[in-house]
């Protein structure tokens, strides 16, 4: 398999920003290279933290997956598209009635962040938060549909991804389901998650208070989608590591037209790489 990039300067990064299934794991199936990996960079004083665009559940769902693969983890080794629009959504429409069309928890995690959550429609809603709804029903379609129709509201989705990985293929994500209100309504939203660099940034920031060396030049973005993983590195000018070992195809990622630092086989090669790298 042909890789690209001088996987030695990987030896460099001091900040992992994984992206979970399709990275780490697939579905309920841990990598085999993951445990030594994350234990190798914590030997080494390096540091990383999981990234995921999912808004269908909250941390506390993740720290609870990380376990049964065998993974500890506490929320703090988390940034999610979740957290990411609750921070966007109450620096820039604090105290708004939003309808918010996701699950419970995705629910939950907004109204615990401070942001005004109604899931029933009434008139004087004032915008619409779509996640990756795993709950969904038509009824909140038509809410959403029957808003965005009858009112210039804000209208925020999560996370753009038009499918979520799952054992047998894929079910569609928070993207598709924007894609179905579009066609409904002509209205489309402004997207939060991973392209956007905000992620990384979150990341950075928290990581620099514990470690002062880190920044966006020794910070890497690693993951198997293109479009939302290599975006994302790339708009936040951090480094950016495709791994083959999820949904890109070799053939895919070298005729795209993403700018990444690496394509690798898979996570595996990281820890091959800054194993050699321990003094
Ligand atoms: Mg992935």
């Amino acid at each position: 398999m042909r890789e690209k990039g001088n996987i030695e300067e990987i030896k460099d990064i001091k900040l992992f920003l994984f992206d979970l299934d399709g990275t780490l794991y697939l579905g309920e199936q841990l990598y085999p290279f993951t445990k030594a990996l994350l234990s190798e960079i914590k030997n080494q004083g390096k540091h990383y933290l999981f990234m995921t665009n999912n808004s269908s559940r909250g941390v506390d769902a993740y720290v609870e997956k990380m376990k049964r693969l065998g993974i500890d983890s506490c929320e703090s080794d988390f940034i999610t598209s979740v957290m990411a629009t609750s921070a966007y959504v109450n620096k820039n429409y604090p105290g708004l009635k939003f309808y918010v069309a996701g699950t419970e928890s995705f629910k939950k995690e907004l109204r615990e962040s401070g942001v005004n959550v109604f899931d029933e429609y009434s008139e004087d809603i004032e915008g619409v938060i779509q996640g990756f709804d795993t709950e969904l029903t038509f009824k909140k379609l038509d809410d959403v549909s029957k808003l965005l129709t009858l009112k210039d509201i804000p209208f925020i989705a999560a996370n753009p991804d038009f499918v979520c990985p799952t054992e047998y293929g894929y079910v569609p994500d928070c993207g598709s389901v924007c894609g179905m209100l579009k066609n409904a309504t002509g209205k489309e939203p402004y997207y939060i998650g991973k392209p956007r660099p905000e992620m990384v940034y979150f990341a950075v920031e928290r990581i620099q208070s514990i470690d002062s060396e880190v920044n966006l030049t020794n910070t890497m973005v690693v993951g198997d989608r293109m479009y939302t993983d290599i975006a994302c590195g790339i708009n936040a000018k951090a480094k950016s590591c495709l791994v083959l070992s999820g949904e890109t195809t070799e053939e895919q990622a070298y005729n795209s037209n993403y700018k990444m630092d690496y394509i690798l086989r898979d996570c595996g090669r990281i820890l091959e790489t800054i194993k050699r790298g321990a003094v």
